[in-house]
Formats: C-alpha cells, sequence, structure tokens
C-alpha cells in the first residue's frame, strides 16, 4: 500500500493553493496530489466568458504546470475514502495511506435535481454558466436574444458564488438594451428560491438599487423545479408563507443555477456531515475534521458556513496550512478563519461592487474605498488583476496576504 505524508484529493482552486503553500512552508514534505483532471479552469472567469468578455479557453490551464514542483499528481479520482484506516481508495482501486488527509474536491452541479433540465440544457435558449460545456451557449443566447421573458434562477441549496447567477443577468441586460427595440420587448426576471437579493445586508441594499434602476422583476421564494424546453416553460414551486403553489413562466432565455452538495464520494463517506449537503464536516475556526484530528478541508466541498468562493480559499488555505503543521508537530490548534470571502458583483459591463465580508456578515474591504459602491476600477480588478493574481499568486503558493493588499495579510505560520 502507497503511503503519503500528506495526501490533497483535488488539485482544483482549493488543493493547488494548499500544495503550494505547504511546499514553501516546509520544503521537506512529502506531498501527493490525487486529481484526475488534465485540465484546470478559473471559474470566476465563465461569468465573463457568459457575458462575451473572455474566450473559455483563456481560463484553462494546464493542470501538470500548476502542480507544485516535487509534489507527486496521481492522475486518478477518490473513489472512497476510510478515516478510520486513514486511507483513500482511487479509482483504479489502490488504496493510498496517509499521515494527513486534506479534502479539497469541490462541489457537485445536481442537474437532475430539475426536471427535464439535463436533456435541454444546451438548446432551446436554456444555458448555465455553471456547465464549462454550455457557458458559451450563454452568450450566443445574449446576443441572439430578440425578445420575451429572460429568467435567471438561483436553486434552494448553498451554491459556489452566490453572487454569479445574478452577474451574468446585468450583463444581459446591458446588451438587450443596447437595442431600443429588444429593450421594449425584453422583461428579465430573476427567480430566486431565497427570500432576498443577496445575504449580507449592506451588499444586498445597493443590489436591490440595480434591480429597481434596470426594472428587473425580482421574484423571491421561487424553486425551479422542470424544465420543458421544446413548450420554453419553466415551472416553479413558489413558497407564500406555510403553502407553496406552482408557478409556470413562459420564457425565451433560461440561465439555470442548478442545486449544489458535495459530491457523493464525499457525502457518502464517514466524513460527511450528518444532514443535506454532505459536506465535510471541519471544525468553522481552525479547518481540522470534528472527529478525525488528521483530516481538513477547505474551499467548496467542505462545512465551513461562507461564502463558497476561490477568495474564501485566499482566506482558509493559509489557517489550514499553519494548523496542518501544527498538528504534524503535535502542538495546539492557534490559526483561526474568520469567514472571509469575496464577491465581485458585476452590475453591469464596466461596474462592480467590489463585496468582501466575514461570518459575521461585516464589510472587511481590502480598499480604502466604500465598498457599497458600484466602480469601474473594481470592474478592472475582476477582469484583469484578480485573474493574475490567481495564476500568479495564489496557486503558487505566494499568496499568504488574503486579500488584494499586501500588508493586510494574515501570516502564515512559518516551521
Ligand atoms: P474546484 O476549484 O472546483 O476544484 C475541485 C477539484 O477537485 C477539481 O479539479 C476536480 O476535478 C477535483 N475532484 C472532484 N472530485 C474528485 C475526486 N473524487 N477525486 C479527486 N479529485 C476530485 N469564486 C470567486 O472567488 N469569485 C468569483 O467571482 C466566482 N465566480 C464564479 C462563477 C462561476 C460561474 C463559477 C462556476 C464559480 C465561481 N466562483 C467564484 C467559485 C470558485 O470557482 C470556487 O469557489 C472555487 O473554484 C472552489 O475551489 P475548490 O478547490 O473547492 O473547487
Amino acid at each position: 500500500m502507497a503511503h503519503h505524508q500528506i495526501l490533497i484529493v483535488g488539485g482544483g482552486a482549493a488543493g493547488l493553493t494548499v500544495a503550494a503553500q505547504l511546499r514553501r512552508a516546509r520544503p521537506q514534505l512529502e506531498i501527493a496530489i490525487l486529481e484526475p483532471s488534465a485540465d484546470h479552469w478559473y471559474q470566476p472567469g465563465w461569468t465573463l466568458v457568459g457575458g462575451g468578455v473572455f474566450t473559455l479557453e483563456e481560463t484553462r490551464r494546464d493542470e501538470g504546470s500548476l502542480i507544485p514542483a516535487g509534489v507527486h499528481w496521481i492522475r486518478e479520482a477518490a473513489a472512497g475514502f476510510d478515516p478510520a484506516a486513514a486511507t483513500v481508495t482511487t479509482s483504479s482501486g489502490a488504496v493510498l495511506h496517509y499521515d494527513v488527509l486534506v479534502v479539497a474536491t469541490g462541489i457537485k452541479l445536481c442537474w437532475d435535481r430539475i426536471e427535464g433540465l439535463r436533456e435541454t440544457l444546451g438548446r432551446n435558449g436554456v444555458t448555465s454558466n455553471y456547465s464549462r460545456e454550455h457557458v458559451g451557449y450563454t452568450w450566443e443566447t445574449i446576443q441572439a436574444f430578440r425578445g420575451g421573458n429572460a429568467i435567471f434562477t438561483f436553486p434552494q441549496t448553498p451554491i459556489k458564488c452566490a453572487g454569479a447567477p445574478q452577474k451574468i443577468m446585468y450583463l444581459a441586460d446591458d446588451v438587450f438594451k443596447r437595442s431600443p427595440a429588444v429593450a421594449q420587448a425584453t422583461n428579465v426576471i430573476y427567480a430566486t428560491a431565497t427570500p432576498g437579493i443577496f445575504g449580507i445586508p449592506a451588499f444586498a441594499e445597493p443590489l436591490r438599487g440595480v434591480v429597481a434602476r434596470r426594472g428587473i422583476d425580482a421574484r423571491y421564494q421561487h424553486t425551479l423545479k422542470a424544465v420543458r424546453g421544446d413548450a420554453k416553460e419553466a415551472v416553479f414551486t413558489v413558497r407564500e408563507g406555510e403553502s407553496e403553489r406552482e408557478e409556470v413562466i413562459p420564457f425565451a432565455m433560461l440561465h439555470v443555477t442548478p442545486p449544489m452538495a458535495a459530491p457523493d464520494v464525499v457525502a457518502q463517506s464517514p466524513l460527511a456531515v450528518e444532514g443535506p449537503g454532505g459536506w465535510v464536516d471541519v471544525d468553522k475556526g481552525t479547518t481540522q475534521h470534528v472527529r478525525f484530528a488528521n483530516v481538513f478541508s477547505l474551499g467548496d466541498v467542505s462545512s465551513l458556513p461562507n461564502s463558497k468562493t476561490a477568495a474564501a480559499v485566499r482566506g482558509q488555505a493559509p489557517v489550514l496550512v499553519a494548523n496542518l503543521l501544527a498538528h504534524l508537530d503535535g502542538q495546539p490548534l492557534a490559526a483561526r478563519y474568520d469567514g472571509y470571502a469575496c464577491c465581485p458583483l458585476i452590475t453591469g459591463y464596466g461596474r462592480v461592487i467590489m463585496a468582501e465580508f466575514n461570518y459575521e456578515g461585516t464589510p472587511v474591504p481590502s480598499f480604502p474605498l466604500d465598498p457599497t459602491q458600484e466602480r469601474w476600477l473594481m470592474w478592472v480588478v475582476k477582469k484583469d488583476l484578480l485573474p493574475w493574481l490567481y495564476w500568479n499568486r495564489m496557486l503558487r503558493g505566494a499568496d499568504h496576504e488574503r486579500r488584494f493588499m499586501p500588508g493586510v495579510a494574515a501570516p502564515l505560520t512559518q516551521s
């Protein structure tokens, strides 16, 4: 049976960042990443692919070019976890033993929980920026749109990047308004399972202003349950107090954000929380598993109750790395994650509200500017600076500063 000192499952934003930071902090550690994909995708760029600003290829790199030097890449998926035995079984049936496990498999998109969706996704004006295969179709659909209902949905589960379902709506609305005839014939509908526009009050208020200014028809407590592609009808369950009713809305364009959960291999393992989601059950401060001390988790698959974003990984990784090293050294785990997350809320071409906040929902801006304002500068940060930081700093393990500006860094514990 192969043994690894540190085994990281998932070489996405979180797994690569942790591997790179661990290598920098303690180069002698033996580290393996279990990751089946040959490609790595900068998913935060997909809103701009759907909005015609980036090409999909601009968001791709070879996974091999991002695996830190000296880290062993096992090109397989995890097929089973046995944390009591400290082993992971791979898709080929190999059993890997570890001293410390880091679970970073990301999130599962549950397309099948919406009846009829799979059959029509990519046709009939039904699209999703959450699907790599269909994000290009979003831009095609927006450009071809000539009027009718354009519906943008948000599901009833936690999702990655809670702002993304509305960001693409504002970009689409800008394009529709370029033609007075199209604008006249169009009704943009935001149909969300949530009771409000955004979970953080400080940023919900300006977003309500954006919705009002644009004349968007926001419908709350609306959960998409079925899509009738050929008839171009979306079927919603609408919650009204204690009761529910069904509402059928015809559409010319439908952008779907599917429900999400932990991948089955995690959700069906002893690592999972009890109850919905199946996330890896970790302490919200230390990122250590609550039952298995040699297991840590971060990113979308973890139970950390923050907004699931790549930006949050910037806040989590230095904490996880410091605590993992403390665990190896038999020291108390001193580092604490404060829930930092950032969602660059694109409110149109050239406009972004840079929403940075913590577990308490308190704004924690990296820039000395009112963070609740729409700004062209933050559009530049979103479009140019953040991708650069991701490829050149974060994934290289250099981005110990969890926010954008050096000097406000959460220090990385060196050994
Ligand atoms: P991922 O980056 O998804 O990586 C998971 C990795 O695990 C993948 O490489 C996968 O192949 C691998 N894996 C899966 N199953 C297994 C297995 N069984 N065994 C081994 N490996 C496995 N974030 C922001 O910060 N800002 C934004 O503006 C933003 N916008 C977004 C817009 C869209 C449309 C989308 C889709 C996402 C957006 N995000 C944004 C969210 C961000 O991309 C994720 O939060 C981030 O990628 C999470 O990192 P992760 O490593 O947990 O998951």
